[in-house]
């Protein structure tokens, strides 16, 4: 944590630094990333630990949620960054030749990335790496509910890189209060939809763009041509890992009627495949984040009827993969996102009624659809909206540098990943430029008839 200076001084301090004009040499970012990169390697060990000591993230869920996707996202970045970094040339209207034009990618400057506590390391250094790629300086708030892996990014964070460049702020609502009261040029937040507001409010006063990346309901719906066993393999990984607190995790099951029961059976059989009989003593199962959040989920647990799972154990903040039934939008599981290891199952008979619910609600960041069948998988696609969607799979798109991520309506603003991280830290500054040696008379006083006829002939 940087102590010794306060939040203004910080940003002072990073201003002056960018004013080098050093972040916006591309051999500088190379070099930047590749620190990042050796840093991770450098402290692998201290990741596993801090995140067990946080979500008893088990090391696999570690390094193939929070490690590997970095990675992912810093060789894509190395890989592409000369190409989104060179200036590209814009068509001009015949009516403007000579004029050329070009869109050039330039730093916004000194950015604010605010982090969750879900998965504490990738959702703040992730960013970072679009930051860096764009040429700016930043400042980090990691959450202070993952109080093992905010102290680790900011120690690291302080051993490679400077603090006019990178650093990273420590605390709790109050710091990120006291960080919003200042101007950035461009904030990145990953949390609640409720704080969301806080922060584009925030922004607001000082015209900052925002991306919020925020969570939501994420509808999964299971249709009756499916191969049974993956589809159940596919869900109950997807919304068990981190013990459900995942933005992407499928947040309630809509599921065909004909083939609820079966379906729910083979749940049940990969919860016992994937945490043996009893998932609290699993090494692979993770727990709830803290007192507040575990009694939240633990009064949900009261709605509808429980199909499986529903054990807990406040001293050891574990709430067992369950599923419930017998739900109706009007249940309080089916208020908020859920964010934790419960499994609500709602029955449809005609996809019309799963749709309508669906377009009820706010928009998720996420859709699934588990189905073979080619018309319903572009009718879902055509009739909902979400910021993200994937037929026969869950949450892994977040694994695709490629795809742009980030929500859409009450899921979020703006996206990040590949390229779109670059997009999200860069201003694309238009440029026209007109030799001297020509200069038509056209378009300046005094506008005669004749200049006006001409005009409407070329523009015609
Ligand atoms: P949160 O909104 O409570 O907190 C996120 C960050 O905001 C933290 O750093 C926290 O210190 C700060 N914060 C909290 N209250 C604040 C306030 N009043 N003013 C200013 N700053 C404040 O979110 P969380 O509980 O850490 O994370 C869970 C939420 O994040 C879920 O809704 C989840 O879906 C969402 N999420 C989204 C993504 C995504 O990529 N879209 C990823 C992970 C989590």
């Amino acid at each position: 944590m940087n102590t010794e200076l306060s939040i203004a001084d910080i940003i002072r301090k990073q201003r002056d630094f960018l004013s080098t004009g050093k972040t916006k040499d591309i051999a500088f970012r190379i070099d930047q990333l590749k620190i990042l990169q050796q840093a991770i390697k450098d402290n692998e060990a201290a990741i596993y630990q801090a995140l067990k000591a946080d979500l008893n993230k088990p090391e696999f869920e570690t390094f193939s949620s929070e490690i590997v996707l970095v990675f992912k996202e810093i060789e894509y970045c190395l890989k592409n960054i000369k190409v989104w970094t060179k200036p590209k040339k814009a068509q001009v209207p015949w009516q403007l030749l000579p004029a050329s034009a070009q869109i050039y990618a330039e730093p916004l400057g000194v950015v604010l990335i605010i982090g969750a506590w879900n998965y504490p390391f990738q959702l703040t250094i992730s960013p970072l790496i679009g930051a860096i790629a764009a040429g700016n300086c930043a400042i980090l708030k990691p959450s202070e509910l993952a109080p093992h892996t905010s102290s680790l990014v900011a120690n690291i964070i302080a051993k490679y890189f400077q603090p006019e460049y990178i650093t990273v702020v420590e605390g709790g609502v109050e710091t990120s209060q006291k960080l919003l009261a200042e101007k950035f040029d461009h904030i990145f937040f990953t949390g609640g939809t409720a704080v969301g507001k806080i922060i584009m409010e925030a922004a607001a006063k000082h015209l900052t763009p925002v991306t919020l990346e925020l969570g939501g309901k994420n509808p999964c719906i299971v249709d009756t041509d499916i191969h049974i066993e993956h589809t159940a393999r596919r869900i109950t990984w997807g919304k068990f890992i981190n013990a459900g607190q995942t933005c992407l995790a499928p947040d309630y099951l809509l599921v065909n009627h004909k083939i609820k029961a079966s379906l729910l059976s083979e749940i049940k059989k990969c919860i016992q495949e994937f945490y043996e009989a009893n998932p609290a003593s699993s090494p692979d199962y993770g727990r709830i984040i803290n007192q507040k959040h575990f009694d939240r989920l633990a009064s949900l647990l009261n709605s509808g009827e429980t199909c499986i799972g529903g054990e807990t154990n406040r001293d050891e903040l574990y709430i067992a993969p369950t599923v419930i039934g017998n739900i109706s939008l009007a249940d309080p599981v089916m208020q908020d996102e859920i964010f934790g290891p419960i499994l609500p199952v709602i029955e449809y008979k005609d996809i019309s009624e799963a749709i309508a619910l669906i377009n009820s609600q706010p928009k998720p960041l996420a859709l699934y659809l588990f189905s073979n069948n080619k018309n319903l998988q572009q009718q879902i696609l055509q009739a909902t909206s979400s910021g993200t969607a994937c037929i026969n799979e869950t949450v892994m798109q977040i694994g695709v540098s490629s795809l742009p991520f980030g929500g859409v309506g009450d899921s979020g603003i703006g996206s990040y990943h590949g390229k779109s991280s670059f997009d999200t830290f860069s201003h694309y500054k238009s440029v026209l430029h007109n030799p001297f040696w020509l200069d038509l008379k056209w378009r300046y006083a005094p506008y005669t008839k004749s200049k006006l006829s001409f005009l409407k002939k070329i523009i015609g």
